[in-house]
């Protein structure tokens, strides 16, 4: 199967080192496998979105020498389809209602771990759903940080599928599209390693391939704060792309030590010294 991979930021803000270093990275895993890139927009978060941000980043990729093979998808065309995966996972009895409140979670322990909802159904106002999860490890091979293994009860509880807005939560819309875009790669930053075991045991619910995972260490700031592109942080200057990009390839270990004075000779150039085996294994990384 040809190697398909993908980048897909969200729209809550302009193009950070953190969120370059995750396209700059599968980039290169997807041209190293003479594969194809994808990007695709994570746009069905209408509260966290900040205006002009999607453009923006959209506008930024290109001019870091970074085109994608096939059109953009938006994940606010896609709702049916997730509507779609939500209601095969309702038929068969894999979600549950929850009426619950901040306060009642933490009265609960913080999380859900029995498949139902401790608070009482509250017909005239919509409930958030949870999908059930099993007690059991949920084990996978990360191709850089190693063998990894979660007990979902324990460690992440019954989780969201579907929000109390309506809209359908990061994780089951994630999954979805890998599989529709026949993502066979997913190639991100580290702080999504917690969140793969949740995609995984979704993927099994709806019978769904599971890709290969990559989590690149996290770039994080002197003083060792996640870069956030939410809190405004480090965006990079599409104006003036080579400095940032060699910055990202610095941080990939990748050589940058030759003259290019254009994003896409410097990417090329990058290419042909890349071996994905050479990835910094490191969990975090300061990006200073
Ligand atoms: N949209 C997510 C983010 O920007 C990344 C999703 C993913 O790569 O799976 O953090």
């Amino acid at each position: 199967m040809i190697y398909r991979g993908r980048f897909a930021p969200s729209p809550t803000g302009r193009l950070h080192f953190g969120s370059l270093v995750a396209a700059v990275a599968s980039w290169l895993c997807a041209r190293h496998a003479g594969g194809r890139w994808l990007v695709r927009m994570e746009d069905i978060d209408p509260p966290r979105e900040v205006p002009g941000s999607a453009r923006d980043i959209l506008a930024a990729l290109p001019a870091f020498g970074l085109v994608a093979d096939e059109p953009l998808l938006f994940q606010s065309r896609r709702v049916d389809a997730y509507e779609a995966a939500f209601r095969r996972l309702r038929d068969e009895g894999h979600v549950f209602p929850c009426w619950c409140s901040r306060a009642d979670l933490a009265a609960a322990g913080g999380m859900h771990r029995d498949g139902h909802c401790v608070a009482a159904p509250a017909p005239s106002r919509p409930p958030a759903w949870r999908l059930r999860v099993p007690d059991k490890d949920i084990v996978f091979d990360d191709g850089l940080q190693g063998s990894q293994r979660q007990n979902l009860r324990e460690s992440a509880g019954d989780f969201v599928v579907k929000r109390v807005e309506g809209f359908p939560a990061y994780q089951l819309a994630c999954v979805v599209d890998d599989a529709w875009q026949d993502v066979t790669d997913v190639v991100r930053g580290n702080d999504l390693l917690d969140s793969t075991p949740r995609q995984i045991w979704l993927q099994r619910c709806l019978d769904l391939p599971t890709p290969r995972y990559l989590h690149l260490p996290l770039a994080v700031d002197a003083a060792g704060r996640k870069l956030s592109k939410s809190e405004g942080a480090h965006p990079v200057d599409p104006h003036d792309p080579v400095p940032a990009l060699r910055r990202a390839l610095r941080f990939l270990d990748v050589s940058d030590d030759f003259a290019a004075d254009h994003p896409e000779a410097l990417l090329a150039r990058a290419l042909e010294r890349f071996d994905p085996h050479r990835l910094p294994q490191c969990s975090v990384r300061s990006a200073a």
